[in-house]
This record gives C-alpha cells, sequence and structure tokens, in this order.
C-alpha cells in the first residue's frame, strides 16, 4: 500500500554504498524512518530532498517491520538560509533531536509538526534570534506534557508572592522562598514571562523579545526542566554549545 505525506527530514544516515536511511516527522504519524535505495545516485527520484530540515512531500510504500521503503521524495523547502549560518544550522540540529528524544512516542503530532515548521522556517530566515531555542524548549516541554509549575509554588500550592522565588524541576517546579530553602533565586517576574509565553500561539517566533535576565533566567529553568524529561544526552548539544557559548 503506498503512502503520501507532508515531512519534515530530522536526520539520515548513509548506508551500504548509495542507500540511505531516513528518520522523518509526519504530521499525522509522528515519528517514522524509510529507507531510500539508491538515494545518493539517483537525482531524479529523490533530489536534494532527503537534506536534514528540508520540509517535503514523501511517497512510500509500508513494509515488514518499523521501517517503510521511500519511493519519491519532492522538496517544499529546503531552508536554504540554514546552510549558510552555523549559529542557525546547530539549533536547528538541536531542535530537531530534541523533538525525536522527547516525543517519542507520543501522539498529537501536528503541533509538534507545525511548532518544528515554524521554528527551522524561522531559522532559516532570521537566524538564531535569543529567545528561538527557549520558545522551542517551553513549547515541547508543554506538547509533551512536562510544564511544570510555573505562578504557584510546587509544595505549598500559594501564589508566588514579593519578588523572588526559586525553580526545582524535580520537586514540581517554582517555589516559594518558605518552601525553598536556601539556595538560587530568580525573579518572579521571569516565571510570570513564561506563563505569558505559553500563551503565545506555537508557531510565533518573530517579534517575541526578552530582557536579558528574563532570557537568562528563564532558559535555565526551561533546560533544567527539559534535562529531567530527556532519557538520554543529545549528540547534538556539544556542537550548538560549542557555537553559542551557551549552557
Ligand atoms: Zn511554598
Amino acid at each position: 500500500m503506498y503512502q503520501l505525506s507532508e515531512a519534515i527530514i530530522l536526520r539520515h544516515l548513509d548506508y551500504g554504498e548509495a542507500d540511505r536511511i531516513v528518520t522523518f516527522l509526519t504530521p499525522d504519524q509522528g515519528q517514522m524512518k524509510g529507507f531510500a535505495r539508491g538515494a545518493r545516485k539517483s537525482r531524479r527520484r529523490f533530489g536534494p530532498a532527503l537534506e536534514p530540515y528540508a520540509r517535503v512531500r514523501l511517497h512510500w510504500a509500508a513494509s515488514r517491520g518499523e521501517m517503510v521503503t521511500l519511493r519519491e521524495a519532492e522538496l517544499i523547502d529546503l531552508r536554504h538560509g540554514l546552510r549558510t549560518d552555523l549559529g542557525a544550522l546547530a539549533l536547528a540540529a538541536y531542535g530537531c533531536e530534541l523533538v525525536e528524544v522527547l516525543l517519542a512516542e507520543e501522539q498529537g503530532h501536528a503541533r509538534v509538526f507545525d511548532l518544528l515548521d515554524a521554528f527551522l522556517a524561522h531559522l532559516a530566515a532570521a537566524g538564531p534570534t535569543p529567545a528561538t531555542r527557549l520558545l522551542l524548549e517551553l513549547r515541547l516541554l508543554q506538547m509533551a506534557g512536562y510544564v511544570p509549575h510555573l505562578l504557584h509554588c510546587s509544595i505549598c500550592c500559594q501564589t508566588l508572592q514579593g519578588t523572588e522565588a526559586a525553580f526545582d524541576p524535580a520537586r514540581g517546579g517554582s517555589l516559594c522562598c518558605g518552601c525553598a530553602g536556601p539556595g538560587g533565586r530568580l525573579a518572579v517576574g521571569t516565571l510570570g514571562s513564561l506563563a505569558r509565553l505559553l500563551r503565545t500561539p506555537a508557531t510565533a517566533f518573530a517579534d517575541i523579545r526578552l530582557g536579558e535576565r528574563t532570557l537568562a533566567e528563564g532558559s535555565a529553568a526551561v533546560t533544567a526542566a527539559l534535562r529531567l524529561h530527556l532519557h538520554r544526552p543529545l549528540r547534538t548539544l556539544a556542537f550548538l554549545q560549542q557555537v553559542t557559548a551557551q549552557p
């Protein structure tokens, strides 16, 4: 049985002399793996459409086992801008691996597909603006069902008062100063900003600007929350850290 779907190429692996194994994301069936026979020789059937981060239309035939057989690939958007900016490329690779690892088992693929598509399109058009990574991570946490407590203390459930609070994802997220014990503090305003960002459309990346403190504290909190839910370290993170000199 033949199938046809739009897809985002997450990554590929060269196999044998001329073949390629492609991991891709579809809106309806989530992550899939496909075997592209002769992909590195047959420009007619696959062209540049199996490059990572491209948006494509794929034709495949179901086969036994978990890998489908790709028949043809039609390029919709190669996202050329990504391929000329090392920072954008590193963040694109990180975003695709994050989706692959965090949402491997998830349903509700269409929202994840739209989010990743908008993220890659934004990177290709505008490069990696400071809030881009934070927006992707925060929204993926939400889609995976792991969004931490933000505006209330995770322990006593009181609305956060005053200007400072703490954040510990292992204890559920935000903590009031009474429940937190000694140690790191962040601005209550940062937690409020994260909650507001979760109410923006998942595909909005342009024109979202954050203050320096919000960005630094918010990124650290969201990265810590993510780390709790990843079952393996991300291979692309070291490259991203090298390119951006960010933790
Ligand atoms: Zn408390």
